[in-house]
This record gives structure tokens, C-alpha cells and sequence, in this order.
């Protein structure tokens, strides 16, 4: 075909109600009870085909850790040698791909997920990562179509991208991808996040590595079937499931290393920047480092805040996915003159949120994912429980006798260093610190230096001169920055999402400028009618 397409103009994907008699429930329910009943067997794919391997782990359901789900094949190293020769021999094809031949593979990825697939997605991210239909639904349908249609359209503007040209002159840039590789390490958290990593590198020309949370592989091994169906060729991204540092040691010692494009905890984020710095000598160029990691989000009131909106966002903001939402509202500032009527509505509505199985459609909470979640969160509950300067005033208990539950829990404290108050906890946890109506300058510099992370944040506030304080003062502790709304729920598009400080490399997923990130430009200058004479004017 000669001819230069247009991409369609994206759209963000309509959210699905769910709704009783909906033909998207019955359908999401007859999915559940299929995926329910079998036990998955997911291999490790390289080269375009399936291996399975001699050493397997098993892929349990959050809410009842009893169920196996799925038995998962992990990578061992010469499988792992294998997938990055291959895709290093898949890469000079792969980039010469015309743009419009990569993007329709990814555009009818969308398609088939949006559509087809759309109910086995979302009852995968339900049984394996404890979403409930709607969280599932915005996550893995709507977030996952929306990065994959918005990621090609970003891709086809910043091919638009070019220098000016002089008479006589025509300068282009030549958008390459990285040379090497790419390896995508994605979280458990978001299915969308686990597609969107491997494949905005790949939407631009690269060949990656992806290797899988354990505990979202059931949506993750899916999403990669929707990838072949769509035509992605074989080798362009590997699917590699593994034991995470065996996996990585392979993967970094290799010198095509080329980037790694990552999203999950801090601690992790270091050992791989680490990793990469202690080997640099050997790699062929400089590997780009994109990692998006963790948070301790704020929400803050003033005493200008309407309560009804404050609560709503809290509620929604700290306990909606159990509080493991990287963007989740984990650390609040309720002014004096609030405080008794915001503590009585969050206990009140508290309260009525059921916790539970969330293939149960009246579920609110569901379970955290793992049993190391579970304990992480117990001993925060046990050490709350026994520290005089914190007050437990809903929740506070969790039980693992079926899932990994643990109940939304509001503390509070008087100290505003506490770590409560500066600590991630990646769980239904919101801590509470009431501050006098006269110290605004103070809480505002509080807000911004009580924890080392800034990803997400929402002031609550009517009067305009607060909101203008607070813009100022908190420019530097959120990478997305809520106002009268709560800090969860970035779509696509919209709010391009990343933070600063220990959060990340704010590289912004969902947004152009992640795309920079994977080409590695070369500029090209033509000249028509090139001199023939060495010499200047001047020079006579
Ligand atoms: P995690 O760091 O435990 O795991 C993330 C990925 O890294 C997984 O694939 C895991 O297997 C892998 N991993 C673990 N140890 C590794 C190692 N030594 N070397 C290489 N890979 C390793 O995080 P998680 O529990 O999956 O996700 C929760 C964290 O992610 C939270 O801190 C949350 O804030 C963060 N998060 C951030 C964003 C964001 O956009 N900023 C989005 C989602 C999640």
C-alpha cells in the first residue's frame, strides 16, 4: 500500500456498568466460573514457543489462597539467553516494519481486548490480583485499550516531530528504537501496567523482555495470548516468567541491554539502578532507566473543605483495591474545626464497606494479594494497636483464614512524624493527623517533607486563596495533584501519571513523553547542491 494512514484519533474506552441484568455481568460471570474452574497452565514463551520448564510455581486467588489458579513455568537462564538472542535477531526486521504495519497490531490488540476478550480479562484480574468487577473493569479493560490506542497515536505525533529545514537543506529525525533490548518489569497492581510496559517500547521498534508480576500472571499470560492474536511477531516481546533476581542477574549482565522499563516498589527500583551502575562498563550504551515506584499520597484538608466530598474521596481514595492503587490516599490532614464531623461520617461509612470475595458483586474490599502483604499490613495493625500515640477508630483487624482480608483501617495520630504519617504500607490503611485551623503555613510545609515519596496528592479547600497556597507550597510533593477530587483514578490520556522524589523517574505512562524515553534519534541532514570550493569569501 502507498499511502500515508492517519491513526485514528483514540478515545478513552466507556467504562462498563456491571449493572443487575447487564449482558456484560452475565457475561463476566460465566467467565469467572470458567477461568474458576480450571487450572491454567502458563508457560514461558520465547522465540514463539511455549516451554515448559522443570521448576513451576503456582498463581493462587487472593480472596481463598487454597485455589490454585494456575501453575506458572519459570525461566531458567538458558531459556533466558535464548529469548534476548532472539530478539536481538528479531530487531532489524521489527524496526523496519513500516509504522502503520507496528500499529495496527497494537490497535487490534485493543479491539480484541476491549471486545472479545473483555470479560475473561476482567475475571482473570478478579480471581488472580482480588479486583472487583469495577476496579477490574477500569484496570484491565479500559486503562490497558486506552494505553494501547493512545500509546500508537502518541507514537505517530512524535514521528510528526521534525527539525526545520533551510533552502537547499532538508533535515529530518529518524525515530530509531534503542539498540538491544528492553526489559519490562511490571507489578502485580494493575494489568494495565503490565501490558503498557512491554509494549509502548515495542510500539516504537523495540524488542523486549517482559517478565510478569507471579501474582498477576493470570491476566498477564492472557494479554500476551491477546498479543499473538493480534500478529505481534514471535520474538519482538518475550514472555518470561522467573524468579525476579535470577531472571534480572541474566538479563543485566547481558551488554545489549538497552533499557528497562519498570514499575512497582522503590527498594526494587534501587536494586536495579544499582545493578545497572555496577556493570555499566559493559553494556553497549548507556541502558535508559524508566521506573515508576511507590507512594505515601496525601490528601488534605482545609477548613474551607466540604466534608460529603472529602469523606467520598477518602473512602474511594484509601480503600478502593484494599489500598494497593500506587496513586492510594494513605496519609490525611483534617483541620481542628472538621475533625469531629469527618471522624463520625469516615467511621459511619467505613463501616458499611463489605469485605469479602469480590466475585460477590456487593463487595467493596476485597483481600490484599499475597500472605506477605497480609503480614506486612498485620504487624502495622498489631504495632497501631500498641503505640499510645496512635488511635484506632475503624477497622484494625485482618484474618487469613480464607483470604489474605484485611478490614479498611483509619488511625490517628498525634505525631505527624509518625511513621503512619511517612511510611508506604501498600494496604487498606489511612492515617489521620488533625491539625490546628491556624497552622496552614505549617501543615502545608508538613505535607511536603513528612515522607520521601511524591506521587499523588488532593487538596480538599473552597476558598480560592488556599488552593492558591497550596498550589505553590506543594508544586514539588506530587507528581499528580488532585484538587477537590481524590488522588486515585488517573485515566489516560487525561492525566498523564508519574511522580518525582522516591516515587519514580516521573516518566509519565500514558503521555508522549514516555515515548522519548525508547528512540534513540538520529538526526539526518540532506543537502541538494553540496559546495565544490573549499574556500570562504573571507578568506581573500
Ligand atoms: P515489587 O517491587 O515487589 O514488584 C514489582 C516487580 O518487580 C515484580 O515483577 C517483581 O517480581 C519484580 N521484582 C521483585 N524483586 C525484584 C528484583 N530483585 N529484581 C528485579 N525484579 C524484582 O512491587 P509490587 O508489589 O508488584 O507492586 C507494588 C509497588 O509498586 C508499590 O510500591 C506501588 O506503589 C508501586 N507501584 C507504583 C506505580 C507508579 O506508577 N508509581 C504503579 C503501580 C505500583
Amino acid at each position: 500500500m502507498s499511502a500515508i494512514g492517519n491513526i485514528p484519533i483514540p478515545i478513552n474506552e466507556p467504562i462498563l456498568s456491571y449493572a443487575p441484568g447487564s449482558a456484560e455481568r452475565a457475561a463476566l460471570q460465566a467467565a469467572i466460573k470458567e477461568l474458576a474452574g480450571v487450572v491454567t497452565e502458563i508457560p514461558v514463551v520465547v522465540n514463539g514457543h511455549e516451554h515448559h520448564t522443570n521448576k513451576t510455581v503456582a498463581v493462587t486467588s487472593p480472596q481463598r489462597h487454597q485455589h490454585r489458579l494456575a501453575t506458572a513455568h519459570q525461566a531458567p537462564s538458558t531459556l533466558l539467553h535464548d529469548a534476548i538472542d532472539g530478539a536481538a535477531a528479531a530487531q532489524h526486521d521489527w524496526e523496519h516494519w513500516s509504522f502503520a504495519d507496528r500499529a495496527a497490531v497494537f490497535l487490534k490488540a485493543a479491539d480484541l481486548l476491549s471486545g472479545p476478550w473483555r470479560a475473561r480479562m476482567n475475571a482473570a484480574t478478579i480471581l488472580g490480583q482480588g479486583k472487583t468487577p469495577h476496579q477490574a473493569e477500569i484496570d484491565a479493560a479500559c486503562e490497558l485499550a486506552d494505553f494501547l490506542r493512545f500509546n500508537v497515536h502518541y507514537a505517530e505525533r512524535l514521528l510528526h516531530e521534525q527539525p526545520i529545514s533551510v533552502p537547499g537543506v532538508w533535515n529530518r529525525l529518524d525515530y530509531r528504537p534503542l539498540e538491544g533490548f528492553v526489559y519490562a518489569i511490571t507489578p502485580f497492581n494493575f494489568t494495565a501496567i503490565g501490558g503498557n510496559l512491554p509494549t509502548t517500547p515495542a510500539i516504537l521498534g523495540n524488542v523486549v523482555l517482559w517478565k510478569p508480576s507471579t501474582t498477576a500472571l493470570l491476566s498477564n499470560w492472557l494479554f500476551y495470548q491477546i498479543l499473538r492474536e493480534a500478529g505481534l511477531p514471535p520474538r519482538v516481546i518475550q514472555f518470561v516468567p522467573g524468579e525476579s533476581a535470577a531472571v534480572t542477574d541474566v538479563l543485566l549482565s547481558d551488554p545489549r541491554l538497552a533499557g528497562i522499563h519498570f514499575t512497582g516498589s522503590t527498594p526494587v527500583f534501587h536494586q536495579l539502578w544499582k545493578g545497572v551502575s555496577e556493570r555499566l562498563d559493559q553494556y553497549h550504551a548507556y541502558p535508559r532507566l524508566v521506573g515508576e515506584t511507590g507512594g505515601k499520597n496525601f490528601v488534605l484538608a482545609h477548613s474551607s473543605a466540604d466534608v460529603e466530598a472529602l469523606v467520598t474521596a477518602l473512602v474511594r481514595g484509601a480503600f478502593e483495591y484494599q489500598g494497593q492503587k500506587c496513586s492510594a490516599a494513605s496519609r490525611c490532614y483534617i483541620p481542628r474545626s472538621l475533625w469531629s464531623r469527618v471522624e463520625a461520617r469516615l467511621r459511619e461509612e467505613i463501616g458499611k464497606l463489605k469485605v469479602g470475595d469480590p466475585a460477590d458483586f456487593s463487595v467493596f474490599v476485597g483481600a490484599v494479594i499475597d500472605s506477605r502483604a497480609f503480614k506486612r499490613l498485620e504487624q502495622v495493625l498489631v504495632a497501631a494497636k500498641a503505640d499510645p500515640r496512635v488511635g484506632v477508630i475503624a477497622g484494625g483487624n485482618c484474618n487469613a483464614g480464607e483470604g489474605w482480608f484485611v478490614e479498611p483501617t483509619l488511625l490517628e495520630t498525634s505525631d505527624p512524624h509518625h511513621q503512619v504519617m511517612s511510611v508506604e504500607f501498600f494496604g487498606p490503611i489511612l492515617a489521620a493527623y488533625v491539625y490546628e485551623d491556624n497552622r496552614w503555613d505549617d501543615v502545608l510545609t508538613l505535607v511536603d517533607s513528612a515522607s520521601p515519596y511524591a506521587l499523588t496528592g488532593a487538596i480538599f479547600a473552597q476558598e480560592r486563596s488556599a488552593i492558591v497556597s497550596a498550589d505553590r507550597r506543594l508544586r514539588h510533593a506530587a507528581g499528580n495533584y488532585y484538587v477537590n477530587d481524590k488522588c486515585t483514578g488517573a485515566v489516560v490520556g487525561q492525566q498523564p501519571f508519574g511522580g518525582a522524589r522516591a516515587s519514580g523517574t516521573n516518566d509519565k505512562a500514558g503521555s508522549i513523553l514516555n515515548l522519548y524515553r525508547w528512540v534513540s534519534p538520529r538526526a539526518i541532514k540532506e543537502v541538494g547542491n553540496p559546495p565544490k570550493d573549499w574556500r570562504y569569501p573571507y578568506l581573500e
